[in-house]
């Protein structure tokens, strides 16, 4: 496989979660010109108490950021272009919240769902899932427990990065294998697929005992979850819009080596039927 660009990709950001560049027009345009057919926009989740801002937009921006995606459908209307967000999920406020406040009152097509912080608790702000490193397994527990309650929620068409986490991993153990398993199993036994995902083979590379890699994905995880044979979906992660498409041959040939079973249509799918 050398295609350059996904057929689908539905992982995308903009800069309105002020750490990406670009608005949806520059994304959209882009990717009406690496030829990608179906566009989902899935930036990070605001919400109304502020939780994990600066990292995103405000909750009071949706209906623009919603405004500007109808804007682009209708620019390039030989592209479907999904509305959606990814989310972080916040067990306190539970999958109820999800459902009403974005799919019902915003009418969004979908949600992707990623951990990136472990939630608040008593006598304790919420932190970046992987602040320690090396990462301690009591950490990658609370990474996984909350991955696996994301996919729990039934609101999220995949799982975005499950193996996030491994940039502040230094190497494969046992202990890692029985943690990331579970978010294999709940993957199978919820049938939520897990995304393969090209951003981390744009970030500054991690030194480990065996030498140097890119963060995620990590390959012990995926050839596990091949093993496994989960369903998984390309996501580009884009935070720049000429990433709508980059490292996607790159990303596509480890998908491909590791037999690993794509869904990136059935995903899709199920996001059309549900909105019917
Ligand atoms: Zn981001
Ligand atoms: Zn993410």
């Amino acid at each position: 496989m050398d295609q350059k660009a996904p057929e689908i990709n539905l992982h995308t950001h903009c800069c309105r979660c002020r750490h990406a560049t670009g608005t949806i027009a520059d994304y959209a345009a882009c990717a009406h010109q690496a030829g990608i057919k179906i566009l989902g926009f899935s930036d990070h989740v605001p919400f109304p108490d502020f939780e994990h801002n600066p990292d995103r937009m405000f909750f009071s921006e949706l209906p623009d950021y919603i405004k500007e995606i109808e804007d682009a459908q209708k620019r390039y209307p030989d592209m479907l272009i999904l509305k959606g967000l990814e989310i972080d999920y916040r067990p306190i406020l539970g999958a109820s919240f999800y459902k009403e406040e974005y799919l019902d009152k915003l009418g969004l097509d979908y949600l992707i769902g990623g951990a990136h912080y472990t939630p608040a608790r008593e006598g304790r702000t919420s932190r970046w899932c992987s602040y320690i490193t090396p990462m301690p397994l009591d950490l990658l527990r609370e990474f996984v427990d909350l991955s696996i309650q994301t996919m729990e929620t039934g609101l999220i068409a995949y799982l975005a990065h499950p193996d996030l986490t491994a940039v502040s991993c230094d190497r494969w153990t046992p202990g890692h294998a029985a943690l990331y398993r579970e978010i294999i199993d709940a993957s199978l036994a919820l049938d939520i697929p897990l995304e393969l995902n090209a951003y981390g083979l744009r970030k500054p590379y991690v030194d480990t005992p065996e030498g140097k890699r890119a963060p995620y994905p990590w390959r012990p995880f995926w050839e596990m979850a091949a093993e496994a044979n989960v369903k998984a979906v390309i996501g580009m992660d884009a935070h720049r819009p000429e990433d709508v498409s980059s490292n996607y041959a790159e990303v596509r040939a480890w998908a491909d080596e590791l037999g690993l079973r794509l869904c990136e249509k059935e995903v899709v799918q199920k996001i059309l039927a549900r909105k019917k």
